[in-house]
């Protein structure tokens, strides 16, 4: 274990953040560069030899704790790393980007703040970069049977790098320009550098993996040709089907999908454009949606010198502590204030969107909205507390509702839904298509990133076990689990 009276002697330190009046006029991650070794150590050694690690548990991939953190509180960085990447192919995502449900579980946090387990683990894999210790696993011998993996997200990235590693021959169809699913054209830059995805996939093609961008299943390989060529299909294409809002003005002009409005700020970062073709420069913004998604608007829009940022969401402010009906070690919904809202803006609770105005040449003006509450069981307008904000650039930011149906994928592959509108799995994450399986968003619905590769390493054990009978590969979970947590 690590120091036993470590958590008594050391509170809790978490990574610095650049200030607020620096970060917003760069692009590059919030935090303070190299803010976090000297302080690591000693964080880790909080860890308290607990006896039941809950959060193990909290953790959809099941990272082993306790063990790295006893390494890093040692500084053995190696074995850190050996122990990070026995259950995680890319901790680098997940250290920077995972909401933690683990800390919300750490049995430390049950009367003290939980070990800071996610900056460990960033510590970790960005130390074990810096010191060559990541390194192509090339199989010892090939399978001589083939693999096609439709999406490149952490789902798509994760089962290919199973596979490839089991032997496999695996090729990983992209219909976007470049490799990475949301972590490329979602997760803006000041959350995760894109130089984290290129060395990944740097290290996955040196062990075999084989990428293909520009190519979308359904429309330009069939899902019959596919099946020809490959021997096994995963299906990781996410669920990038956008909610929307329909309300009277929607068809405005500045009335943008959140995932319109971000990809092309991660694409003016990756030297694609000068400027965003959609800019909040000089505009008032209104986003809506008081999640991830909406709160990576805020901050894009922070970047690009908006003249003010408003983000509305529909339920009532979380509580800033658990409550009854969330106790340890459960994932609670608390408020939560992300980097971009330290950035400034305002958030508005309990707003409904009734509809939009614009000028006449058609450009959206202003937002109009009411309060809302709830009234036996459902969100009810206020009466008389109806306003209008001004909204020169909105961004909608509600939530996704399945996997993309128009390319023909689903129906090409004859995939059935299950009652969610996902693409329907057994314990194996097979489809009802023999040969075929499903991971991430687009068998589990909207998720995270930490599921997503869980999912993708699961069904790359279920997809070792169809080629060949059996399979060595970890299967972290069941297509049925819902977290203790998130
Ligand atoms: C803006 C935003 C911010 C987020 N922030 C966080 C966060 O901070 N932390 C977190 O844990 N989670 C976050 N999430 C959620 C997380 O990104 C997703 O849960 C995760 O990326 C899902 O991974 P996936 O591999 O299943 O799918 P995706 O990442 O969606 O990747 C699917 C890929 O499949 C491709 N594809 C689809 N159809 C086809 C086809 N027919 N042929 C070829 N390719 C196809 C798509 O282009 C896409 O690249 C965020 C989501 C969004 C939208
Ligand atoms: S992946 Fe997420 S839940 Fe798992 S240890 Fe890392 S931060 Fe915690």
């Amino acid at each position: 274990m690590a120091d036993p009276k470590g958590f008594l002697n050391h509170g809790r330190e978490v990574a610095r953040t650049r200030p607020v009046e620096e970060r917003v006029k760069d692009w590059n991650e919030v935090y303070v560069p190299g803010s976090l070794l000297p302080i690591i150590s000693k964080q880790a050694s909080r860890c308290m030899d607990c006896g039941i690690p809950f959060c193990h548990n909290g953790c959809p991939l099941g990272n082993l704790i306790p063990e790295w953190n006893d390494y890093a509180y040692r500084e053995d960085w190696s074995a850190a790393s050996e122990r990070l990447h026995a259950t995680n192919n890319f901790p680098e995502f997940t250290g920077r980007l995972c909401p933690a449900p683990c800390e919300s579980a750490c049995v430390l946090g049950i009367n003290q703040p939980p070990v800071t387990i996610k900056n460990v683990e960033v510590s970790i894999i960005d130390k074990a970069w810096d010191s060559g210790d990541v390194r192509p696993q090339i199989p010892e011998r090939l399978s001589g049977k083939t693999v096609a993996v439709i999406g490149s997200g952490p789902a798509g990235l994760a089962a290919a790098q199973q596979l490839t590693r089991a032997g496999h021959t695996v090729a990983v169809y992209e219909r976007a320009d470049r490799i990475g699913g949301l972590l490329r054209y979602g997760i803006p830059e000041f959350k995760m550098e894109k130089r984290h995805i290129n060395r990944r996939i740097e290290q996955m093609r040196a062990e075999g993996t084989k990428f293909r961008t520009g190519v979308e299943i359904g429309r330009d390989i069939d899902a019959a040709a596919l099946r020809r060529r490959y021997d096994a299909v995963v299906v990781a294409a996410g669920a990038t089907t956008a909610r929307d809002l329909p309300v009277p003005g929607r068809d405005l002009k500045g009335i943008h999908q959140a995932m319109e409005y971000l990809p092309l700020s991660n694409k003016v970062q990756e030297g694609d454009y000068v400027t965003s073709p959609i800019s909040a420069k000089g505009k008032h913004v209104v986003v809506i949606g008081g999640g991830d998604t909406g709160a990576d608007c805020v901050g894009t829009a922070h970047r690009q010198g908006a003249a003010s940022v408003t983000q509305l969401e529909i339920m009532p402010r979380p509580g800033e502590e658990r409550n009854a009906n969330q106790p340890w070690p459960t994932f609670p919904m608390l408020y939560k204030v992300t980097s971009a809202h330290e950035e400034g803006g305002e958030r508005i609770y309990s707003a409904s969107t009734t509809h939009f105005e614009g000028d006449e040449d058609g450009n959206v003006q202003w937002l109009h909205l009411t309060e809302v509450e709830f009234v036996e069981g459902r969100l009810t307008p206020k009466p008389g507390t109806e306003r209008r904000i001004p909204a020169q650039l909105v961004t909608l930011a509600m939530g996704f509702t399945g996997t993309d149906q128009d390319n023909g994928l689903v129906e090409q592959f004859g995939l059935e839904l299950d009652a969610r509108g996902n693409i329907a799995r057994d314990a194996d994450f097979q489809t009802n298509v023999p040969g075929v399986f499903v991971a991430g968003d687009a068998g589990r619905g909207q998720s995270l990133i930490v599921w997503a590769i869980a999912e993708g390493r699961s069904a790359a054990r279920g997809v070792d076990r169809f080629l060949n009978g059996a399979s060595d590969l970890p299967a972290p979970i069941r297509p049925t689990d819902r977290a203790l947590t998130v």
